[in-house]
């Protein structure tokens, strides 16, 4: 015995979900003093691929990240300030934007997915990951010490097990773990799609003239029962996001992007034309391979946490509408409380204490800031019979701002 053998005995955490919350909890666990090991159905990390759009990270995320990294300028040289929030009408006939409402106090900054997922994946060790390892099923001990989760190995079909003291669902707003406690659950179509893409910003020069507080300000333009975002990246690439109220579509397999055609995006093409600002439709036909987004979210789920050793983080735990720009930001949250109460509580056989502090921590705040996510869309998409565009009064417009959303500030 070298001394290092202690009372306190730390555990390993299975954690299923190689995205941002997976990531996520990577940090915060191996924090906590815990052995990680991640277990991703991608045969590799995303790493300088164009994967994913624009995400807004919110002041709490950007300090977590901060602490995780370890060095200070790295998300700030990976990201974009966000200081602006505004809302603007757009009259589609005389094609210009009016301003409804601006909030100079913003504090978000903009990155792109991937480049999220490189710095979280890259400032950890690689020997925790298991890539191309699809999670198939888990059992748990009697004594509920242990929790035995089986993999496939996607390439060559061999089934590879994996015994941890925790199981951590970061497996996305799909997760097959939350289906074995909830096989009931149904996510909620929220009456809409979204198109969205990434442009680089060189190709259109008058686009500031336009938008002239792109690099700072999160724009929403909001049209007759639609509306659209636009953003600044870093390296001069523009994020758009388009949203188009429609019957629910059939979606196959085991996403909630849909493949689309070139027809469809022709069609989507000639429909810009009739909603939005010269420039933005400019943004949206230059953008090469625009995908679209089916909108879900679901309503609050009551349990984070199953037979002493199960925990559900980011999207598994409440997937969310993107109008508040929470998903991301409640899995960088998720974790960093997951870590903390784990760590605040020790060993592993006080794990049941941890994992209780995390579900009476989380479960208030995410599920108010997913119901309101649900309100604003709603509201921008013209849904909600109760607010008349037309006859709305400047009160009434900041409600569409983000700093109504609960907890706006954190709620550690
Ligand atoms: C490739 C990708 C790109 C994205 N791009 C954007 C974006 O640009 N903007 C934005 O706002 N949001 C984006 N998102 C969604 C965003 O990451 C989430 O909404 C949010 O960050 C919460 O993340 P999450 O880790 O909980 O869920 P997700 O990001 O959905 O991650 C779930 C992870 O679990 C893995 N997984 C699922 N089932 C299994 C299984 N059986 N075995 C092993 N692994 C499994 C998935 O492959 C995925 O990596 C993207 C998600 C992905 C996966």
């Amino acid at each position: 015995m070298d001394g290092g053998e202690t009372k306190v005995k730390k555990g390993t955490a299975v954690v299923v979900g190689g995205s941002i919350a997976g990531l996520s909890c990577a940090h915060a666990l191996t924090g906590a003093g815990w052995k990680v090991m991640v277990i991703e159905k991608s045969r590799s990390p995303p790493t300088g691929t164009p994967t994913g759009a624009g995400i807004g990270l919110d002041p709490l995320s950007q300090k977590i990240i901060e602490t995780w990294l370890g060095e200070s300028d790295s998300l700030i040289n990976s990201t974009l300030p966000l200081t602006i929030d505004q809302n603007q009408a757009t009259d589609c006939e005389k094609r210009m934007n009016s301003i409804l409402t601006r909030d100079e106090h913003f504090d978000f900054r903009a990155v792109h997915w991937s480049d999220l997922h490189s710095l979280l994946y890259n400032s950890l060790p690689d020997d925790i990951f298991l890539w191309g390892h699809r999670f198939v099923s888990f059992s748990i001990s009697h004594d509920k010490n242990c929790v035995n989760v089986v993999t496939e190995i996607d390439e060559s079909g061999e089934i590879v097990e994996i015994v941890g003291d925790l199981l951590v669902a970061a497996d996305g707003c799909l997760s097959s773990i939350r289906r074995k406690f909830l096989p009931d659950f149904k996510l909620r179509y929220s009456g809409y799609c979204a198109w969205r893409g990434v442009l680089d910003f060189d190709t259109i020069t008058d686009l500031k003239q336009a938008y002239p507080d792109l690099g700072k300000c999160l724009y929403f333009d909001l049209g007759y029962k639609t509306h659209s975002v636009l953003y600044e990246l870093p390296r001069k690439r523009i994020n758009w996001i388009w949203y188009i109220n429609q019957p629910e579509p059939d979606l196959k397999g085991n996403s909630v992007t849909m493949k689309v055609s070139n027809e469809m995006i022709e069609r989507m093409h000639e429909e810009a034309e009739k909603f939005w600002v010269p420039e933005l439709v400019r943004v949206i036909k230059e953008t090469k391979d625009p995908f679209l987004n089916v909108i879900y979210d679901c309503e609050p789920i009551e349990q984070l946490c199953w037979d002493e050793l199960v925990v559900l983080v980011g999207d598994a735990a409440h997937p969310t509408t993107p109008h508040g720009l929470r998903s991301t930001n409640m899995a960088i949250n998720d974790a960093a409380i997951l870590g903390k109460c784990i760590e605040k509580w020790g060993s592993v056989n006080n794990l049941k204490a941890g994992l209780d502090e995390y579900q009476t921590t989380r479960l208030p705040v995410v599920s108010k800031q997913v119901l309101h996510s649900r309100q604003l869309g709603r509201v921008k998409q013209g849904l909600r019979g109760d607010f008349d565009m037309k006859m709305a009064s400047p009160d009434d417009f900041r409600e569409l701002q983000q700093r109504n959303m609960p907890f706006f500030l954190g709620s550690t």
